[in-house]
């Protein structure tokens, strides 16, 4: 008998998942988290209003959602002075990054990131048989100037860059960005993956002609908006590209309450300025923390602050796993010398104040 024919490509891939999720830690340590600080959840919520506007399309969810997302695309479209047709609404950013590896990548396709950049991005491009060519962070940033002398030099389709980055919470700044696109090789595709572009400066966001061919933008309503569990993203970028999305994006895969909540909470720029503020209140908190047992912080422009434990990433894995084991869920960078980190995502005092108790009983342990 044989077995089902997997293709050449996924039997060759390893079964591993980009993230852990706290709840798969809490059934390992057969107890639940206490804070919850470690997937860059914003645990102030959605905006009131669209929690009522979710409530209220709960009943209604024998209806598939309108495949076009024809009303959230235009508020949208709004808000940032675009028309319709150069915005994709995708199943977060991780659902439409995996769509732009199906549309620029098939076996052998080059793409150029950095090394403990986000792990989605990766495992979408592997899946389709691109050749991920990882450079190293520089001073705990994403190398802006080597990944796109790397894409000159391999050819690569894509170059991947987020900004602010995760994990590290650190940005380059609009105008920067603006100036490497002159840097960019020819017919390569920059996709600048915004996440947490509403907690970062104004200078962090570049003025990019919508219709420049050389980048695709992506933003979400999981981080500032507090909506991860909806998942709403989009992208932004030239008629062109978005109309491309089309041919094999999956049209009935968004979900009608959450497309609702997004359009409301749309509409309350005030909730969305208040929590970005609590979000800054509790990013100093933690900044506080960390200083009173000698952890320096990273700048951050992110819902979450790098913590640099001053040693190197055992130890830093140690204190980690002493958070997790006193009940606090927090993460860290994967790879070395960024691990040196703890990364604390921003959250209400209560939870924080579990992180201030918890994490000394952590260092002491881990030395
Ligand atoms: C959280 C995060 C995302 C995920 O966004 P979703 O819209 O929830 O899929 C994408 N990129 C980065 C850098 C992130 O940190």
């Amino acid at each position: 008998m044989t077995g089902p024919r997997l293709t050449p490509l996924v039997q060759s891939l390893p079964a591993t998942v980009p993230f852990v999720g706290p709840e798969t830690l809490e059934r390992a340590r057969g107890a639940a988290f206490a804070a919850r600080l470690g997937a860059n959840e914003n645990e102030f919520g959605p905006a009131p209003r669209a929690v009522a506007a979710m409530q209220a399309a709960a009943a209604e969810q024998w209806m598939y959602a309108d495949p076009t997302s024809h009303d959230l695309r235009a508020a949208l479209a709004k808000k940032h002075a675009l028309t319709p047709e150069q915005i994709v609404i995708g199943e977060g950013i991780d659902g439409l990054l995996s769509y732009v590896a199906r549309m620029f990548v098939s076996e052998g396709t080059r793409v150029v990131t950095s090394d403990g950049a986000y792990p989605t991005f990766n495992y979408h491009i592997a899946g389709f048989g691109g050749v991920l060519d990882k450079l190293p962070y520089r001073e705990d940033r994403e190398d802006l100037p080597a990944l796109l002398a790397r894409a000159e030099e391999t050819g690569a389709a894509l170059i991947y860059l987020a900004n602010p980055d995760n994990p590290m919470g650190t940005w380059w700044t609009g105008a920067e960005i603006e100036a490497a696109l002159d840097a960019m090789p020819e017919g390569a595709l920059l996709l600048l993956d915004e996440a947490y572009i509403e907690f970062a400066p104004e200078e962090a966001v570049p003025r990019i002609d919508p219709e420049d061919p050389r980048v695709l933008r992506f933003r979400t309503f999981s981080k500032a908006y507090g909506m991860a569990g909806a998942r709403i993203g989009y992208a932004m970028g030239p008629r062109e590209t978005i109309a491309a999305f089309e041919k094999i994006r999956n049209h009935f895969g968004l979900n009608r309450a959450s497309q609702l909540g997004a359009l409301a909470a749309l509409e309350d720029d005030a909730w969305l300025a208040d929590c970005v503020e609590r979000v800054a209140r509790a990013r100093a908190r933690i900044v506080e923390i960390g200083a009173a047992h000698g952890l320096v912080a990273l700048p951050s422009a992110t819902n979450f602050v790098a913590l640099d434990c001053g040693r190197d990433g055992d130890f830093a894995r140690r204190v980690l796993a002493g958070l997790l084991k006193r009940g606090v869920f927090a993460r860290m960078p994967f790879i070395a010398p960024q691990d040196r980190c703890l990364r604390i995502s921003a959250g209400p005092d209560s939870a924080l104040d579990l992180f201030a108790a918890a994490l000394p009983e952590a260092l002491a342990a881990a030395k």
